[in-house]
């Protein structure tokens, strides 16, 4: 099993990956210790989160394969270490974004309410639960840790880019995409950095 304590832990800064990162699909390692390196790590990943607009951000996200997340949907932060979904209940529909995908979004059908157990910061085992946003971003982020996108779930025929260009009205534009087109981008992007 695991790794609680690997050199990455000791970084201060994290920097957000985008598909296709391979680290994005592996199945990340339980945490095992939870130390003070642990803490500057999840409070590294709230920085990166906040910095990017982010509503929740995973640890393989910034190129680390452990069960570590940190969630925002209701103005508190919440660092959770070895997350489980242990009770879903209710359907909820509604567009999804990644920070590992930017700009791509789509419809994502999600349990509406969800409760939790995992281990805080401090190693106290915690059980929390909520509905709405805080659900979906709770869903979304553990899925990261199985090595799970939100394109896995989501409608195909929903996804759109959002680039932040406005019409003539102010309303933001959205540019339908395939799955397939999409992937290609990031692809594409990935070739042009290297
Ligand atoms: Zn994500």
């Amino acid at each position: 099993m695991a790794v609680g304590h690997c050199k990455m832990l000791a970084m201060q800064r994290v920097t957000i990956m985008t598909y296709p990162a391979p680290v994005l699909r592996k199945k990340a390692l339980t945490v095992e210790r939870i130390t003070p390196e642990t803490r500057a790590f999840l409070a590294a990943m709230a920085d990166a989160m906040y910095d990017d607009n982010g509503v929740g951000l995973a640890a393989p996200q910034v190129g680390v394969s452990l069960r570590m997340i940190v969630v925002d949907a209701d103005d508190r932060l919440q660092p959770l270490i070895n997350p489980q979904i242990v009770a879903r209940e209710g359907t909820q529909t509604g567009t999804e974004g990644c920070l590992s995908l930017p700009k791509l979004y789509g419809k994502v059908t999600r349990a509406m309410r969800v409760e939790i157990r995992g281990f805080n910061e401090r190693g106290k085992p915690v059980t929390l639960s909520g509905e709405g946003l805080w659900a979906r971003a709770m869903q979304h982020e553990i899925d990261h840790l199985e090595g799970q996108l939100f394109i896995d779930h989501a409608d195909p025929a929903s996804l759109v880019w959002i680039t932040g260009d406005k019409d003539e009205d102010g309303n933001l534009l959205e540019r339908p995409t395939t799955l397939e087109d999409a992937l290609h981008v990031f692809e594409r992007q990935t070739l042009v950095r290297a």
